[in-house]
């Protein structure tokens, strides 16, 4: 299954403004895709997780998975 995820093309959309800022997403992502805001806050008065390094995304899906607000998209082009 690693192959497969590893030669896929994926893009990862995260709606900061859905973000409450628990981090959950940041300490799942395996490639250190994630990292939380530390000066900007949201419309929802949190600091959000924000998309630092896309070009490392596998498509994986875990940040998703573990996102309670439902903030984060992952679309993967097999
Ligand atoms: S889809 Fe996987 S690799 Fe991409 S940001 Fe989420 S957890 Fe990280
Ligand atoms: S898991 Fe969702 S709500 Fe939590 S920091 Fe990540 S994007 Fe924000």
């Amino acid at each position: 299954m690693t192959d497969k995820v590893a030669g896929r093309k994926a893009k990862i959309i995260l709606d900061r403004d859905l973000c409450k800022g628990c981090g959950y997403c940041v300490d799942a992502c395996p490639k250190g895709v994630l990292v939380m805001e530390k000066a900007s806050f949201n419309a929802a008065g949190f600091l959000p997780a924000v998309v630092e390094k896309p070009s490392e995304c596998t498509g994986c899906a875990l940040c998703a998975r573990m996102c309670p607000d439902i903030a984060i998209e992952i679309w993967v082009e097999e």
